[in-house]
């Protein structure tokens, strides 16, 4: 294999160039923006602040392909571990609860675990285990026609109740679909919950960063690329995919550089690809409708506390705006930082730095009953509007796959055909499948 060219620095194209740096005869990372990492960065906002992640990012211990990355990248060790699912919940109307890791081997850890959840009524906490057992037990065929229905149709036909719904069930498919669950795809919440549930037994560990994003998903992977000499350019966006008699032949740069290349990965998002292939006259080679594509929001508000709020690490709140509240830890002079995280923001949510302190204020006194308005210091939203992609029932059948029908041109990027919602594991796997199918060729 000759020269391969990646476009896109996100965690796909890390991912892909992180595979080909020993098979690939020259390798060329092509990023748009004037940092590696995409949707996952660690960044200096503004004076008074230290480095910062521009959203919290979790991962779990099913995440089998980016924990190969990071072994790969000599960076698994800044993951902090937590057994279990090891998570609190306070409800609107003042109810606590924990869902704690169970003391029994696996998977009956997980049963007691689901079986000392306060939150639900102890029928409620059963009812979960039914639905357990019917994954278990779940056939390709019925687990394919998923598809077609919404989490809360499939679970209601599994006997779940409006509580459950609201306490259990609504803050997962939040958490690992970022998505209203009323939206959410009811094929891919039941892969979702076979891989962290039914796979293997460290699969609903949390594995929380120590460090920024930054160091933990992108530094040690451009330090490998470097050694194996990739080419890396930042600030380089690609304008149109060339290709001749069926084949790739290289890219245009936006600057009118033309790049020479035997094998291309395009690891852009939709809303990207979707104008370089109209540049490129790619529209009936790929067939993807990219208007089914519809970008779902997050909003990270990190914040600032004069006293230590006495928070467990992460908090779930249950039927309110706000979804988690993650402990950030002490800064340096004492000072308290927190960050809580809002998925699939709905249109009616205030936008203005005020009104989010308000809403802030309101639901963290949820938590912190003793809360002053004068205990937080500062407060810094961050919206990433193209946080992933809504994943609607019938979706699975537009993600493209790998190869496509031009010789040498492949896709990924977290919103391909993985299987998974758009999450770091979906774009890592894409990264690696995509390499592979560079290789096999
Ligand atoms: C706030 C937030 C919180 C999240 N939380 C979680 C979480 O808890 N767990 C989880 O697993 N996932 C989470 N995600 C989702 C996760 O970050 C994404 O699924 C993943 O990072 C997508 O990676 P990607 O490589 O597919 O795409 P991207 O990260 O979007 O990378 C694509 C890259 O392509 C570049 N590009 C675009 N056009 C061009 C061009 N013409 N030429 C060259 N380069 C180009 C872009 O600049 C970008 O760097 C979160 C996302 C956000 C925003």
């Amino acid at each position: 294999m000759k020269h391969v060219i990646i476009l896109g620095g996100g965690m796909a194209g890390l991912s892909a160039a992180m595979r080909l740096r020993r098979h690939a005869g020259a390798l060329t990372l092509l990023e748009s923006s004037p940092k590696f990492g995409g949707r996952c960065y660690s960044f200096t906002p503004r004076e008074g602040w230290g480095e910062i992640d521009n959203g919290q990012h979790v991962l779990m211990g099913c995440c089998a392909s980016t924990l190969a990355y990071l072994a790969d990248c000599d960076t698994a060790d800044l993951l902090d571990r937590r057994r279990g699912l090891a998570l609190s919940f306070v409800h609107a109307d003042g109810r606590r609860a924990r869902l704690g890791a169970g003391s029994l081997p696996h998977p009956l850890g997980l049963a007691q675990a689901f079986l000392g959840y306060g939150m639900l009524t102890l029928s409620g906490r059963m009812r979960i285990l039914r639905v357990a057992a019917r994954l278990r037990s779940l056939s390709p065929p019925r687990h394919e026609a998923l598809d077609a229905q919404t989490v809360p149709a499939w679970l209601r036909a599994l006997g779940q109740d409006e509580e459950s719904i609201a306490c259990f069930w609504r803050p997962v498919v939040l958490a690992t679909m970022n998505s209203d669950i009323d939206r959410a795809s009811a094929k891919l919440f039941a892969t979702v919950l076979r891989e962290i549930f039914l796979g293997a037994p460290d699969g609903a560990d949390m594995l929380l960063p120590r460090t920024g994003l930054t160091p933990l998903l992108v530094d040690g992977a451009l330090a490998a690329l470097r050694e194996a000499r990739a080419d890396l350019r930042l600030h380089a966006p690609a304008e149109e995919i060339l290709h001749r008699d069926g084949n790739v032949i290289g890219v245009r740069m936006k600057d009118g550089d033309v790049i020479e290349g035997d094998a291309v990965i395009s690891a852009m998002p939709p809303w990207a690809l979707q104008r370089l292939t109209a540049a490129s006259g790619l529209e009936e080679a790929f067939g993807i409708d990219f208007d089914r594509f519809i970008p779902s929001e997050i909003l990270s508000i990190h914040f600032r506390s004069r006293r230590n709020l006495g928070l467990p690490l992460m908090t779930g709140l249950l039927e309110t705006r706000l979804h988690w509240i993650f402990d950030k830890g002490m800064e340096e002079g004492g000072t308290y930082r927190y960050s809580a995280t809002i998925s699939a923001v709905p249109e009616d949510l205030p936008r203005d730095a005020e009104s989010l302190r308000r809403v802030l204020i309101e639901e963290l006194r949820l938590a912190v009953p003793d809360l002053r308005e004068d205990d937080i210091t500062d407060i810094l939203p961050i919206r990433e509007k193209r946080a992933t992609f809504v994943p609607l029932p019938g979706m699975e059948a537009y993600r493209p796959a790998a190869r496509t029908s031009i010789g040498g041109l492949y896709l990924a990027g977290d919103w391909t055909a993985t299987g998974l919602p758009a999450t770091i594991e979906s774009a890592v796997r894409s990264g690696f499948t995509s390499a592979e199918a560079v290789v096999a060729r």
